[in-house]
Order: structure tokens, then sequence, then C-alpha cells
């Protein structure tokens, strides 16, 4: 399999667009065609999945996309990332029906308790064995504003060869987000916090990747959810949840994905897996109030903001969505001539671009599934007291936004399922705010508000970030 970026470069191979993030013209890497699987293949894996669990799954998927690394090392890599000891629900994404009918997916049992974990658990494996083979070491920079900078920390966490500059905004992620990150004592983990928003940190990263001499002589690689390999790994649980949710609701059953959305990277994995195959009738786009890609599905204008409103989903307060030139890119047929001019020329020039009269964009919702819908503080607490109240558990803010918007789509005789991106305890204030208790807060969670913080204070200055990866680099 060859990959080929989103504005023409290529093609490259797998594990070099594994460590190396962006295509160097800028564009986003996808495979040169997406492997297709029938209902046959589907009914197998039912099987696989039933008798032998997610990893043996997530290895049958994902070597359909690697054909750069031994069947037999790739497998590993995915017992490992996929063990049963690194969740707390050994069936790794366990689904369950709420009492009004419409699925769970979990997704956040993982280390950090966010989903980000499913994706970042392969990441940190593939990086250690490639990076190994080729006895070579990887400066990790990326950017958080909550959720994955914690993933990615406890991932590449003891990783040869690995290493992570995280930035984050200064003090606008939650305590308990601020204490996962701040709290990892290990000189391969550097977290950094900016006077600034999240935006500012992407700017940043962007920035340094951009001094391509800096970014080779520093080894420097991305986790962020334009890598490859992180959406690959996302292809996995949308495989995952509609076998397992066909499994109960019988194999005709019309599976329809609502996914809490910000940078575009958990539904585009859907968006792969539909392309695959998987028969999902709909792919659900809930953003927060920040709705650039809500009002994009709503009206086809891509508009990003100046900059993010705060709000109490923060994991998808995003003013421009890194991930969405992928489906871009399918949407017009792969013409990679015209993402460039999209994104290259029309986006800084009119800070827009409208595909409204595209024939591409008309067809989309029948074509590619998608619909889309938003909400406010106001719906997502009543979401978490509506689910609470059923008996359902609790569930975070962003999931609460997923549940709104799956509510609003919901059409008889089709299953709502919902992707959990978050454990509750991660946002615990608006918890409270919305039903009066705190989330229950896992037993590996106890205090870590406690313990010493690790983090380095900069201003929106690129060059104090590059001091910091170039004293920390060549200190050892
Ligand atoms: C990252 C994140 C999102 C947004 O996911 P994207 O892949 O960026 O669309 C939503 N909710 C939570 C809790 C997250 O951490």
């Amino acid at each position: 399999m060859q990959y080929v970026s989103t504005r023409g470069a290529g093609p490259a191979k797998f594990t070099d667009i594994l460590l190396e993030g962006l295509a160097p013209d800028g564009g986003l890497y996808l495979p040169e065609r997406y492997p297709q699987v029938d209902a046959a293949q589907l009914e197998q894996w039912s099987g696989l999945l039933a008798r032998e669990g997610y990893a043996a799954l997530a290895f049958e998927i994902v070597r359909l996309f690697v054909d750069d690394i031994p069947d037999d090392d790739l497998r590993g890599i995915c017992e490992r990332a996929y063990s049963s000891d690194k969740f707390s629900d050994p069936a790794i994404v366990p689904c369950t029906r709420h009492s009004d009918g419409i699925w769970r997916v979990h997704l956040s049992n993982g280390p950090s308790a966010a989903f980000k974990d499913m994706a970042m658990l392969l990441l940190g494996e593939l990086f250690a064995y490639e990076l190994g083979r080729r006895g070579r070491e990887l400066n990790i920079l990326g950017a958080t504003s909550g959720d994955t900078g914690s993933s990615a920390e406890y991932a590449m966490l003891g990783k040869a060869g690995v290493r992570v500059f995280m930035l984050s905004p200064a003090g606008r992620m939650s305590p308990f987000q601020q204490a996962q990150m701040y709290s990892l004592d290990d000189p391969a983990i550097v977290n950094i916090a900016v006077d600034g928003t999240f935006d500012d940190c992407q700017d940043i990263v962007k920035a340094v990747g951009a001094d391509a001499e800096f970014k080779v002589r520093h080894s420097i690689g991305a986790v962020n959810s334009i890598n490859w390999a992180r959406l690959l790994a996302q292809v996995v649980y949308y495989f995952a949840a509609w076998l397992t949710i066909t499994d109960e609701e019988g194999p005709a059953a019309r599976v329809a994905f609502v996914v809490p959305s910000g940078n575009f990277g958990n539904i585009a994995a859907g968006h792969i897996a539909r392309e695959m195959g998987l028969p999902i009738v709909q792919l659900g786009l809930a953003s927060n109030e920040n709705d650039v890609l809500a009002e994009f599905f709503r009206t086809g204008v891509y508009r990003p903001r100046a900059t993010a409103e705060r709000t109490s989903s923060p994991s998808m307060d995003i003013s421009k969505a890194s991930n969405f030139e992928r489906f871009v890119f399918d949407l017009l047929d792969r013409d990679a001539q015209r993402v460039r001019e999209l994104f290259v020329e029309r986006l800084p020039r009119d800070g827009q671009f409208d595909l409204s009269a595209e024939p591409a964009f008309q067809r989309a919702e029948a074509r590619f599934g998608f619909a889309a819908g938003s909400s406010s503080h106001a719906h997502r607490l009543a979401e978490i007291r509506r689910v609470h109240e059923a008996g359902d558990g609790l569930i975070d803010p962003h999931t609460a936004d997923g549940f709104h918007v799956a509510r609003e789509l919901a059409v008889p005789g089709r299953v709502m399922a919902v992707l959990e991106t978050a454990l509750p305890v991660k946002f615990a204030e608006t918890i409270v705010e919305a039903v009066g208790v705190a989330p229950q807060r896992p037993e590996r969670f106890v205090g870590i508000e406690d313990l010493p913080r690790h983090v380095r204070e900069v201003g929106r200055d690129v060059d104090a970030v590059k001091a910091i990866i170039e004293e920390t680099v060549g200190g050892r």
C-alpha cells in the first residue's frame, strides 16, 4: 500500500509517513485507495472479535494498510497496544445500549481516560518498533487542548527512542487534565505551557515544523491527529463497534455513528471505514458552539474562525479542523490540484471557501453519509442530566454533545450509536453543575493534583520552544 498527499506528493510508504507527519507539500497523507471489505469478511471478523478479541481484529484491519512491516511483527504491535491490562474493561471497546435505545461506544477505558488512547497506544508501539529498526530517535512535538497531551504522554512513556514535547494553553485545561500531564516525572516528557490559546500552540508546532532544517536536525515528529497512523488505529473501532452492535440488533440493523468532533480526526476514521465498505448509514458530526464543521455540512461553506470560543466541551474548541482537508480530497474525487488551490490559495486569501455549488457537495450526504448538528452548554447539561436520571450512568460533556445531536438525527428504523470520547472524571466541574454529584474517580487517578508539577512556561514564542527542544535534545 502506498500513500499520497492531499496536495499531490507521493507515493510514500507507511513506515516513512509514520515518522513524518505532514507531507512535504504541506498536505495530509491518505492511502492511494481504500481496501474493500465485503459481508463475508465482516461475518468472519465478527467471529474473530468474539473469539480472539480487539487486538486480533486490529491486526486484520491494520495489515490491509501496512505492507512494510512483517505480519508477525505487526501482530505483536497490535497485541501490545491493545493488551487488556491497559484498559479498565477487557472488551477494550464495550458497547452498551441506553434505556432510550441509543448506544454508547465506550472508547475511554484506556490509560488517560479519553478515546485518543485508542490511537496513541498503537502509535507508541509503531514508533518504538520502527525507530528500533532504523536505529533512530524521534522527538515528538505536539499541541493539546487537553486530551491529546496526556494520551500521547501516557502512550509514549518508557518507549525507547521517543521524547515528547507537548505544548498546552496555560490555564485553559481542566485541573484534572493539567494534573494528568504535569504530574508525569520523566526526562523524556517535556510539558510546555504557552501563554495563549490552543490555536497559538498549534501555530507554534506548525512554525517549528516549517523549519525543515531544524526538523531534520532534531528528528521532529508529530502525534497530532494529522498523523495517518492515528486515523488508521481509529478505523478499527468503527468496525468493532459495528460488529458488536449488529450482533445485538441483528445483521440488517441500520447503524449510524454520531461523533463529537473537533479536528475531524475521529470522524475521518469513520469516513474511511465507510469507504472500505462498512455499512454505516450515517456519520453524524457533533460540534459544540465552535461549529465550523457543522456549518460546512449545513451550508457548503468552510469558514475557519480567527479564534475558538471557550466552552464546557473544550477538546472540541477548534477554529479550524486540521483533518478536514482529507475529506475535501475525497469529496473532490481526489483532485489534488483543486485541494491545493482551496487550501493554499483560496483559504489564505478569502478566509473561506464555498463548495455549495459543487455537485459533489450536493451529493455529499447521500454519497458519504454525513450529517451534522451542534449544541450549547445548556444542551450538554440537559443531556448529562437526562442520561443520569434514566439510570444510564454519567457521560462527559463531549459525549453529551454527541447524545444531543444523536437525538436530533434519530429517525425510526435507525440505530444511533454515540462515540464516547472521554470519561466524565476529566470534566468534573460540568458534571457537578449538571447533576450535583462528582463523577467517580478511577483508582489510578486518585490524588494526582497533589503531585509535583513538571511544566515549562513560555510566551507565544516559537524561538523559546525551539530553545527548550535544543537544550533537552542536546543535553542527552
Ligand atoms: C480530541 C477530542 C475530541 C475531538 O476529536 P477530533 O478527532 O479532533 O475530532 C472530542 N472529544 C474529546 C473528549 C476529545 O479528547
